[in-house]
């Protein structure tokens, strides 16, 4: 693997402020992610891990810190650079999948190039690859509803992988998944974004998911506590 840093987080942390409580969620963390790296945040529910992953992906604002991306301080970016942000450098992957319920398979993976600006029918060829890729070949006409959540996760992995993110956030990819469901879900995303040379950030509190990690942060209150190599 290449050492070339894509992500680096530096000092970030977040307080809410729910009128006049103040609600500490991160406490200032620290790390790097190298080019291609599968990296799996694991902690407890309430650790901080979607308040993490929102800043990573330029959701919400830090209130100290700063995450750079290929470089570039992304906590200081207008609203303009961040539309390109999300559309071009990141692929989110949701626990609920976030489907639009009235649009196919492949319509739904077509969607984010289309607002690109990519032409139909490139959009259509790369939409049915990446399907193909996640093993749904045989569903792309389907709607939502008429998949089971693990087609649906693998349809949502498509789709964040469709305007070749240099990034992939995931959280709690696997959350509404049986375990053996979830486990082919992982292989799926990881087997991906290897293919197609994207950077993952995973974060979850299921155990299982850092078999697949080449590389485990463990959160607990807001900080990071330990860094480990994967299997
Ligand atoms: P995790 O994803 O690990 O379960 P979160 O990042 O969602 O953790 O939450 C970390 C802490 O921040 C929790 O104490 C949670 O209650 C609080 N929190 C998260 N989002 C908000 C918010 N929008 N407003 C206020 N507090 C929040
Ligand atoms: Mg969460």
């Amino acid at each position: 693997m290449s050492k070339e840093t894509v992500i680096q987080v530096e000092e970030l942390a977040k307080t809410y402020q729910l009128g006049k409580v103040s609600i500490p969620a991160l406490h200032g963390v620290s790390f790097t992610v190298a080019k291609g790296e599968f990296l799996v945040v694991i902690g407890p529910s309430g650790s901080g891990k979607t308040t993490l992953l929102n800043l990573l992906g330029a959701i919400d604002k830090p209130t100290s810190g700063r995450v750079l991306i290929d470089g570039r301080d992304i906590t200081t970016l207008d609203e303009g650079e961040l539309t390109k942000l999300r559309r071009h450098k990141i692929g989110f992957i949701f626990q609920f999948y976030n489907l639009l319920p009235s649009l196919t398979a492949v319509e739904n993976v077509e969607l984010p190039m289309l607002t690109a600006g990519v032409s139909r029918k490139e959009a259509a060829e790369r939409a049915l690859q990446l399907l193909s890729a996640v093993g749904l070949a045989e569903r792309v006409g389907h709607l939502p509803d008429e998949l089971s959540g693990g087609e649906q996760q693998r349809v949502a992995i498509a789709r964040a992988l469709v305007n070749k993110p240099s990034v992939i956030l995931a959280d709690e990819p696997t959350g509404d998944l049986d375990t053996k469901t979830g486990m082919e879900v992982v292989q799926i995303l990881y087997d991906t974004a290897k293919k197609e040379k994207a950077t993952a950030i995973v974060v979850t509190h299921d155990a299982m998911i850092t078999e697949k990690a080449d590389r485990i942060l463990n959160m607990r209150d807001g900080n990071i506590i330990g860094a480990e190599a994967g299997s």
